[in-house]
This record gives C-alpha cells, sequence and structure tokens, in this order.
C-alpha cells in the first residue's frame, strides 16, 4: 500500500497555482474533497467559490512534488461518486438500445 502525504497539508502548502479556469478565482483549500484514494495520488472534486464551476481530477503525489490534473464538469460531488461505480458499457449493451429504439 503506498503511504501518502496528507492530502490536506499537501494541499494548503502551495495553492497559489490553484485558480478555477473560468474565472480565475483562487480556489480556497477547504473547497478540495479527496473522493478516493489511488496508487500515489487521490482524487479530487472542487466547486469554485466564485462562479460555481466545478473540475474533477486528479492529485499526484511524487518525490518530485505534488501535481494536478484536473478538467471541468457539470458534476456534482454525488455525481462523481454514483459514475465512478458504474460498469463501462458493452457493446452488446449499445446494439442493445440499438435495436430497442428501432422498434
Ligand atoms: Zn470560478
Amino acid at each position: 500500500m503506498t503511504t501518502l502525504p496528507s492530502h490536506d497539508s499537501a494541499l494548503s502548502k502551495d495553492h497559489s497555482f490553484l485558480h478555477c479556469p473560468v474565472c480565475q478565482t483562487a480556489y480556497l483549500p477547504d473547497l478540495f474533497t479527496i473522493l478516493s484514494i489511488t496508487d500515489g495520488g487521490a482524487l479530487y472534486f472542487v466547486q469554485c467559490q466564485q462562479c460555481q464551476h466545478s473540475m474533477q481530477g486528479t492529485v499526484v503525489f511524487s518525490e518530485d512534488g505534488t501535481s494536478l490534473v484536473g478538467m471541468l464538469t457539470d458534476f456534482l460531488e454525488d455525481d462523481i461518486i454514483n459514475f465512478r461505480d458504474l460498469t463501462p458499457l458493452s457493446s452488446d449493451d449499445v446494439l442493445s438500445f440499438y435495436e430497442l429504439w428501432q422498434q
């Protein structure tokens, strides 16, 4: 099992680069929610306190430091948790939907 630094302390050390890509407002560190821990990192969610746009992504802890990769989303925190646990669609699922749609 990977031992991670405290994500609270990692996010609060230097958050000067953590700005909303829509309105450029600096995120408040307390707004970050860690949804799950992965190997060497964590899945996070943050909603801008100014414009309410949301980001989800991954924070990676390494010997070189902490880095974040994220993307804008219309999902809310609960949506991400619910969709994360769904199984992927199979080609049979798509064909079944197509056949149903043709009726
Ligand atoms: Zn914003």
